[in-house]
């Protein structure tokens, strides 16, 4: 065929569709699950919806991205929110970023907060950091970042959290000292939210129901079962488990690239690099008690806690009871929830380089990576449709006709 799509996550399936709309027909989608929908796929559980792959919300910031669903899902099978989210300090809920909402602690320990931010480096006009442990410090001073971000993060990434760069921080909201102080004066949170101040959650299902129907639009062009073993980057031959082989004139992954057991193709040391990627898993696990709070997600930074985050599924899901969590699979305690080995592509200080020397070489011989495992980036999903649309539009769009 001419175009070969591995996974049917949020990315695979925003490619084929694209595919679809400009007349293609000679494309297929290998998925290894026996459905659609990747890291964004919802279960029913205790008669509501559940996303197993963690809480997932449709940001609004990207209106073409929205627009595209809503050609699958209208927009009236959705409800908005304004963000509600906050942080779990030692039993209190204060508003999310802390640095804007420390005035909703006592007044002492808000003297103790702002007189660490104050002596921080950012504030001392000391250089920047590159190490994210260093910057976290450098940033927020020492009471956030030993009380939230330090232990918060250390659950999230655990042992890896060393190893990360600061490049991708434009995904924390960004707090002025300014902006703090004027917070705490006027008792009202002054910050931009980096991502999701709105958000979009379906009315009667879980985030999963839009691609579901997206993977219906593709009909027999999707495989599932089919997972991906080996991938010949310069003869363009996919393997999967089965023992089935594909040729096509194109390949596009979205598959993480260390789930690929024989990669052959690529010199020795793009080999390597691949090999040096790093990610972590998480497990999602459901509790049917219903928490007195309005807050859509909690952040939980308590390390004698296994799980970093709750999402308040009555807050969101109409009619919805209970919570779900998510943790880091190693620290999970519990034996019943979804697991999801590949959650959070890390950001090493070594990455960008790695990436950039990887989809550069795999592009020059017709393998394209796309969205959060393709290009290894802590992607969210209206950024991966986003990619996938420009991307359909870069290689397969010629002649204008999309
Ligand atoms: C905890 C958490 C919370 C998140 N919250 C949000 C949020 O609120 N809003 C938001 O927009 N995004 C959120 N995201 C990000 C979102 O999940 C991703 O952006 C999105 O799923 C990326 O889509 P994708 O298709 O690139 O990858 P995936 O969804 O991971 O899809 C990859 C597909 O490839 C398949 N696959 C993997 N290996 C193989 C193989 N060897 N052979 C064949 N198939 C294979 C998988 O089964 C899967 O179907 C969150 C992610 C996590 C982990």
């Amino acid at each position: 065929m001419k175009y070969l799509i591995l996974g049917a996550g949020p990315s695979g399936l925003v490619f084929a569709n694209m595919l679809k709309d400009l007349g293609e027909t000679s494309y297929l989608v290998l998925e290894s699950e026996e459905t659609a929908g990747g890291l964004c796929r919802s279960v029913m559980c205790d008669g509501s919806p559940l996303d197993i792959g963690g809480g997932h919300f449709l940001d609004v910031r990207r209106p073409a991205v929205c627009e595209y669903l809503f050609r699958y899902m209208p927009e009236s099978e959705w409800d908005k929110y304004d963000r509600d989210s906050r942080i779990d300090i030692g039993g209190q809920e204060v508003g999310h970023p802390l640095e804007a909402n420390i005035w909703q602690l006592d007044t002492e320990t808000q003297i103790e907060y702002l007189i660490s931010i104050a002596r921080a480096g950012s504030a001392l006009g000391e250089p920047k950091p590159e190490l994210f442990t260093e910057w976290i410090r450098w940033k927020l001073g020492d009471r956030i970042t030993d009380d939230y971000m330090l232990p918060y993060n250390s659950k999230m990434f655990g042992d890896n959290l060393d190893r990360l760069g600061t490049y991708w921080l434009d995904k924390l909201p960004d707090v002025s000292l300014e902006d703090t102080l004027r917070s705490c004066l006027m008792h009202k949170a002054y910050a931009r939210q980096p991502g999701h101040a709105q958000f979009y959650y379906p009315h009667s299902y879980g985030y999963g129901e839009v691609w579901l129907r997206l993977a219906d639009a593709l009909g027999d062009h999707i495989e599932y079962g089919r997972k991906v073993c080996a991938v010949d980057v310069e003869k363009h031959i996919v393997r999967t488990a089965d023992g089935s082989i594909y040729q096509a004139d194109q390949v596009i992954t979205t598959i993480p690239w260390r789930s690929v057991d024989e990669l052959t193709g690529l010199p020795d040391e793009l080999s390597a690099a691949v090999d040096s990627l790093v990610s972590t898993s998480i497990v999602i696990d459901y509790k049917p008690e219903t928490l007195d709070t309005a807050a859509q997600w909690i952040y939980c930074p308590d390390p004698d806690i296994d799980y970093h985050r709750i999402l308040v599924r009555s807050n969101f899901v109409p009619g919805g009871r209970g919570y779900w969590t998510e943790t880091r699979s190693e620290r999970y305690r519990g034996d019943s929830g979804y697991y999801n080995e590949y959650a959070y592509p890390l950001n090493t200080v070594e990455k960008p380089a790695i990436i950039e020397s990887l989809l550069t070489y795999a592009a020059e011989h017709g393998v394209y990576g796309l969205g959060r495992w393709g290009e290894h980036m802590h992607y969210n999903s209206d950024v991966v449709v986003e990619r996938a649309m420009d991307l359909a539009r870069r290689i397969a769009g010629a002649g204008g006709k999309i």
